[in-house]
């Protein structure tokens, strides 16, 4: 009787629901809702999973309501059970959650009332036999920590990763979030702490993927009716790497499902490393839910390598290749190829690769015509702003001050200098330059000028770190 009245109870409700959510919504989410008992105005209905349960309270909990009171009217009370996947079992046993948003007690965490709600379920994911499954990792293992070469470019990011490797969700950085533009290492990096937990934990599962594939997973999963399995799947992980993050941006449902996740494997110690091309807080299209996650953890950037890193980068890698170049051709590249360490590795792999066409050696003047086509492709010609760049570079002072009226040292010895280089190398009129300078006029321009040939004239170190500067500037446009 119970069972029958359950039933068209719930039958009704479905008549209703269906006329509220998509096609698709319907046969994925309340299609595999089997009703299961009804105890005067308390209706339990069964779910296959506790994320199924998460995403109905989530997403459809006030048309849940509504039709549920319209057929059991004001005092009705909808109740879960759910259904825990067992392999040991033949039937499934089964979990109850009362409905946490019928009542008045509306919980602030939305969407994780139960886990604060003290010891109503016990993590009926981790299941005996369950949990021994073998994942692809999708690692690279030429992506570790060795091969990524350490500067003041990525060293906390790069730290944070090494120590998130030797006690994955054991530490502070959980989520770990890895920031940087393009080619500066957040793919080398993410795998780097992937291959090193295998390499600490052989037991761990670890995945690395990318949202992209995330992303169209999950779509797959939706148009299957596999939803169920995809998350189960993903909350098994140890240490989940998911590169590019930004790419959930303006998809809320993929955002969501991920939140789920996200938040499972957090409950749960799980380690979390997410890389993207921006700072969390510049993310477009992201669920303000979902990057307030993102602060639990510690966010670190990756930067441009500087000179010496750039060196560093390019020898790591040709001796992981048995290559030898001259070091002033390591140099030449080094100082051109600034962008990024893609562009660094490609300008060397053309390198190579025309040098071994033409059967020839690798030296200056061959690097000169090969990394002129880079350089040419990045489009840099040399401007005032380049030279007043190169030089603060060189003596280690903001730009910004060559602007400024200060009369330090360092400070007026790098504005008359870059002056005196702007009038060597550009075609700008020294009314123009002084216009750069913080608008000084043409007359200071010109005192700049001679005072620095005074000094190139009388003071060694002077003429010296000008012909530096100089190469650097040359290099750039030959
Ligand atoms: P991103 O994912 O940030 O776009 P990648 O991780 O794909 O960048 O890095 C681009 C290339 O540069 C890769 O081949 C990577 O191995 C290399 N690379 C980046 N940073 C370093 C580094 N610090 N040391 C050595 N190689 C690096
Ligand atoms: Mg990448």
């Amino acid at each position: 009787m119970k069972e029958k009245s359950a039933n068209s109870v719930w039958n009704n409700c479905l008549e209703i629901i269906k006329d509220n959510v998509s096609a698709q919504s319907f046969k994925t989410w309340f299609e595999p809702i089997r009703p299961v008992e009804l105890v005067g105005t308390v209706l339990t209905i069964q779910v296959p999973s506790q994320f199924f349960y998460e995403w109905l309270e989530e997403h459809y909990v006030a048309l849940l309501r509504k039709t549920i009171k319209r057929e059991l009217g004001n005092s009705a009370r909808l109740e879960y059970r759910i259904v825990v996947e067992n392999s040991n079992a033949n039937t499934p046993s089964t979990v109850d959650y009362p409905n946490q948003n019928s009542g008045n007690n509306q919980n602030p965490e939305v969407g994780f009332p139960y886990f604060l709600n003290g010891n109503q379920i016990k993590n009926p994911f981790v299941i005996p036999g369950l949990k021994k499954i073998n994942v692809d990792p999708q690692l690279n293992s030429n992506y570790n920590f060795d091969s990524l070469v350490e500067g003041d470019c990525n060293r906390l990011a790069r730290s944070a990763g090494y120590a998130v490797a030797q006690k994955p969700g054991g530490t502070a950085f959980n989520p770990l979030v890895i920031y940087g533009g393009v080619g500066l290492g957040k793919t080398h990096l993410a795998q780097a702490i992937g291959n090193e937990v295998k390499a600490n934990f052989p037991n761990k599962t670890v995945l690395y993927v990318s949202s992209e594939k995330f992303t169209n997973q999950f779509f797959d999963a939706v148009k299957n009716n596999s939803v169920n399995d995809f998350v189960h799947f993903y909350q098994l992980i140890d240490v989940l790497l998911v590169d590019d993050i930004q790419f959930f941006g303006n998809k809320e449902k993929t955002q969501d499902i991920f939140f789920h996740i996200f938040n499972h494997l957090h409950q749960n110690g799980k380690q979390l490393v997410l890389t993207t091309d921006r700072p969390p807080r510049d993310l477009e299209g992201m669920e303000e839910r979902l990057l307030s996650r993102f602060k639990w953890g510690l966010s670190a950037d990756l930067q441009v390598p500087d000179f010496e890193t750039r060196i560093a980068i390019l020898e790591k890698k040709m001796y992981a290749d048995g290559i030898e170049l001259p070091r002033e051709v390591v140099e030449f590249v080094a100082y051109n190829i600034n962008t990024n360490v893609r562009e660094l590795e490609a300008a060397l792999i053309s390198l190579l690769a025309q040098a071994s066409l033409n059967k020839k050696e690798v030296d200056l003047d061959l690097a000169k015509k090969i990394i002129k086509n880079f350089v040419k492709s990045i489009s840099r010609e040399v401007s005032i702003d380049y030279i007043q760049k190169t030089v603060c570079d060189y003596f280690t002072v903001p730009v910004d001050m060559l602007r400024e009226k200060t009369r330090k040292r360092m400070i007026v010895q790098a504005r008359q200098l870059s002056m005196f280089l702007a009038k060597n190398y550009t075609k700008n009129s020294l009314k123009v330059i002084g216009k750069h300078f913080g608008g000084r006029d043409h007359s200071t321009v010109i005192h700049s000028c001679q005072a620095v040939q005074n000094l190139i004239d009388t003071d060694q170190e002077f003429r010296e770190a000008v012909a530096d500067i100089q190469k650097k500037i040359q290099m750039s446009i030959s």
